[in-house]
């Protein structure tokens, strides 16, 4: 009998039901993967919302091409393996086998394009071929391309990373997030500038407290930063980012711009902080970040991967300011197996198992994404 897969479809905006899918054998270089676990990322929400318009002003601008499953950040296991797939899916080389428990950068690239062949840290492809749980519709070829379901089909050309046998799915599953970090490694390269980028003991201010501003303190201690400060709306995340070692916590509904731009030059001998990165997802948080910076600082931009539309700046402040803007689309690729080998290293260092505040079976995955968009939720996941 035909294997079947069951899966969460987003139809439309808001719209998403379960339905049910043929699983295909894996083809010359390909696989099909069990689900283990799948997190519900930033990404997700907007597209649940309506805002689907990803990479504007470049060769792949898309609006996300409905009906499709969602689900990038997965912890999956290798049900079917065609042999040309275990000699050359996965990036770091191992051979891949039935069992293997694996996870996998979203996005699949040309690998002949100028990008790829000038810039090969980062998936910046001028002909994203597609990216899982994200541009490729169910209607298409082997329809399983996300994560919010039981089956995943793996197409030749997609990068596999084989997740450590005493790494638990848990932590796995915040690999990809882990990789959105590679903005402070990008302001590190500036420091060869005198004043510039990310230097030992600098102050560093994440606007947002959900997964991906977790994943940013958790970077920048662990680079060597000084002080950090995080804001946000919710206390609960509020509380987490502190354990998680930021120093400093303002909440933005109880505190005016002017307050928390104050505390932060108060926190800096009137200079202001040396980074602010958006973790917020949202244009208008961007002219606060820039006012908390001092003269030479950096803001790095990860959070807005998808258009949310555009926000008033007085340029003449980037200008009076020499500020430089560093904004950073996807993550590098090669980060995976550095995120795991650090996660298991650092285990006992950071409260992990607080990150997963929410689990859901796929029959809930709407659910799950409301959950996710309220104040006391940190990475809601979904376990098919
Ligand atoms: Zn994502
Ligand atoms: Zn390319």
């Amino acid at each position: 009998m035909e294997k079947m897969s069951r899966a969460a479809v987003l139809l439309a905006p808001g719209k998403m039901e379960t339905q049910s899918f043929p699983v295909s054998s894996p083809q010359k270089g390909a696989a099909v993967c069990r689900v283990l676990l799948a997190g519900i990322c930033g990404t997700d929400k907007h597209s649940y919302r309506g805002e689907t318009l990803q990479y504007k002003g470049t060769a792949n601008e898309i609006d996300l091409p409905f009906p499709i499953i969602q689900g990038h950040e997965n912890v999956m296991i290798i049900e079917e393996i065609d042999p040309e797939g275990s000699r050359h899916l996965e990036f770091d080389g191992a051979v891949l086998k039935p069992g293997d428990r694996v996870t996998l950068c979203p996005d699949v690239v040309c690998g002949t394009c100028y990008y790829c062949k000038n810039f090969p840290n980062y998936p910046w492809c001028e002909h994203l071929q597609f990216s899982y749980g994200n541009m490729r519709s169910c209607n298409d070829a082997h329809r399983l391309y996300g994560g919010f379901s039981e089956y995943i089909y793996i197409e030749p050309g997609t990068r596999l990373y084989k997740i450590p046998d005493e790494l638990p799915d848990e932590m796995a599953v915040f690999t990809e997030v882990m990789c959105v970090t590679w903005t402070p490694d990008k302001a590190k390269e500036f420091n060869s500038f005198s004043l510039e980028g990310f230097n030992f003991g600098d102050t560093i201010v994440v606007q947002g407290a959900g997964p991906l501003g977790i994943a940013h303190i958790i970077k920048a201690r662990m680079m060597g930063a000084g002080k950090i400060i995080a804001t946000d709306i919710s206390d609960y995340k509020l509380d987490l980012a502190r354990q998680f070692g930021a120093d400093i916590v303002l909440n933005v509904n109880r505190t005016t711009e002017a307050e928390r731009i104050e505390r932060v030059m108060q926190e800096t001998r009137g200079l202001g902080a040396d980074l602010a990165v958006e973790c917020v997802g949202r244009p208008y948080v961007v002219p606060e970040g820039l006012k908390m910076l001092r003269k030479a600082g950096m803001y790095l931009e990860p959070g807005n991967f998808v258009d949310c539309g555009e926000t008033g700046l007085n340029i003449h402040e980037i200008c009076s300011k020499n500020l430089r803007i560093i904004g950073m689309s996807n993550h590098s690729h090669n980060g995976y197996r550095p995120c795991m080998e650090m996660m298991l290293r650092e285990k006992n260092r950071f409260p992990w198992q607080k990150l997963i505040s929410h689990r859901f079976r796929l029959d809930d995955t709407e659910k799950a994404i409301q959950t996710s968009m309220t104040d006391e939720s940190m990475k809601v996941v979904i376990a098919p």
